[in-house]
């Protein structure tokens, strides 16, 4: 629930990144991602024909499908391979008083600043400064007002009354469904100190100004975990998980060197934080925030033990004690983390086209457990029928165990770009080799391409989904 800006931030401590931010160029610009999303099928902007609906998106074909995986694999790192995490799936809409006690509707506010001159509605903290004196951004006009606290959260109301009584909130963030059924989920899954809740959801902020393509989304997804603890674990958990969701990002393609985790200095952290630490990766629009890993002490939990007047202590039977457990939070945006995949993905160089011409290739470097396809089958002719069929039953072969594509209209090259484009890593061909029309030994045997290297390799149909499986996965 921290708000800091989205401005280029003064150099603080940092922890685990290799390199400076001078070095770090941003390989693709914003222009041709965005491009490329809507034309390929990632991202539409939502509501499209009626104008669009500011700080709103639409994932397309390949765009929930890279969305998907990477929550899936956010689930089997953090739940599935883990003892001491369970999941849950919490409700959007929860009774008000879970805003009150939490403390946002009081305090999960940004500072609003309306310039005069063009009517523009700004976050204070992206003013611009010239020789001392606060500026608009849009029109360089000086008549500004003073800054006022404008809530983040959507009001909306329950059931047929429009009034203070039946109104809440659209959740801005997943974690407090976790505070409040902890004592549930604690009672169910019988696990002992120290362990954690994990959810994925949608959360809604009525940001003062959503810009930069979905990164600053008025709905989008998070990931988050509550790790809970004894007090006394609370600093040395908080660097494990900063450095567990380091390395999950460089699994899903992010590497380290393109990461700055930054320490959350003491003035900008929550009163109650002991301590925060900013995931960032090196937008091309600036170095910007994936994910907050933070120390929130026994806060949330005593907020709402006080505020419903339940308990939500946990009872150590070793010792006999009872005690509100402390939290540690990883918390990642879903949208933040594919638009960096997307920007991390995104390169172009030079390959030959049909006629051996060199020609620029856009190619989306996906990691392959990350590509919302995973293989494409192309049969060589589509006229030649038992290249076809063969080809057919290639992807009957594959389906079951992953996402695959079938495409036979075009030359081959041309079909290969197509893939390389949205970041297909593998590329299977059946040609007349395929079936053993050339030398009967290559009978069942189909060229697979790789998407980096563009090399081909021969292999038998039988071997195919052992190894796409090995490489994906
Ligand atoms: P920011 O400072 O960028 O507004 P925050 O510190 O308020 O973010 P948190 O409350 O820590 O964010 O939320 C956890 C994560 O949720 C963020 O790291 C980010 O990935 C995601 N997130 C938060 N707000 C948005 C948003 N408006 N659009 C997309 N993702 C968001």
């Amino acid at each position: 629930m921290t708000k800091p800006s989205d401005a280029d931030r003064p150099p603080s401590q940092s922890y685990g990144a290799t390199s400076s931010p001078q070095r770090i160029r941003p390989v693709a610009d914003m222009e041709k991602i965005v491009s490329l999303c809507k034309r390929r099928g990632f991202i539409f902007q939502s509501s499209e024909i009626y104008g669009g609906l500011n700080g709103c998106w639409d994932y397309g074909p390949l765009g929930v499908e890279l969305k998907r995986n990477l929550k899936n694999y956010w689930w089997r790192v953090m739940v599935h391979e883990r003892d001491d995490v369970v999941g849950m799936d919490g409700s959007i809409l929860m009774n008000r008083a879970v805003w009150r006690a939490s403390g946002h509707e009081d305090t999960f506010t940004d500072p609003m600043v309306d310039c005069r001159s063009c009517k523009a509605r700004l976050r204070a903290d992206q003013l611009v400064e010239k020789k001392g004196i606060k500026q608009c951004p849009n029109c360089g006009g000086k008549d500004l007002t003073a800054p006022r606290a404008f809530n983040l959260m959507f009001k909306t109301y329950v059931g047929a009354t429009e009034d203070e009584s039946s109104m809440t909130y659209l959740r801005p963030e997943t974690a407090q469904s976790i505070f409040v059924q902890f004592k549930n989920v604690l009672e169910v899954s019988r696990k002992k100190l120290p362990f954690g809740i994990a959810q994925i959801g949608k959360a809604f902020r009525n940001e003062i100004n959503p810009r930069n393509f979905t990164f600053r989304s008025r709905e989008f997804e998070q990931m988050e975990l509550e790790y809970f603890c004894r007090a006394e674990g609370g600093m040395k958990l908080l660097d494990y998980w900063l450095e567990e969701r380091l390395k999950f990002y460089e699994n899903i393609g992010i590497p380290r060197k393109k990461l700055h985790a930054r320490e959350v200095p003491d003035e900008e952290r929550a009163f109650y934080s002991k301590g925060t630490y900013d995931i960032e990766y090196y937008f091309p629009f600036g170095r910007q925030e994936l994910e907050g890993v933070a120390y929130r002490t026994d806060y949330d939990l005593s907020q709402h033990q006080k505020a419903s007047g339940k308990s939500l202590e946990y009872f150590d039977e070793e010792t006999r004690q009872k005690f509100i457990p402390h939290v540690v939070e990883p918390s990642a945006g879903v949208d933040r983390t594919v638009l960096a995949l997307i920007c991390e993905a995104y390169s172009e160089d030079e390959a030959p086209d049909e006629k051996g011409k060199m020609e620029t290739r856009i190619v989306l470097r996906f990691h392959p457990r990350m590509a919302p396809i995973k293989c494409a089958v192309f049969p060589l002719l589509k006229n030649k029928e038992p290249l076809v069929t063969k080809a057919k039953e290639i992807v009957d072969l594959l389906r079951s165990q992953m996402n695959v594509f079938y495409d036979e209209s075009g030359a081959i090259g041309r079909r290969y770009r197509r893939q390389d484009e949205i970041g297909t890593p593998f590329g299977v061909t059946v040609d007349f080799e395929t079936l053993g029309e050339k030398d009967r030994q290559l009978r069942d045997t189909v060229t697979l391409r790789d998407r980096d290297s563009m090399k081909q390799e021969r292999l038998p149909v039988k071997d195919l989904p052992q190894i796409l499986l090995s490489r994906i996965s």
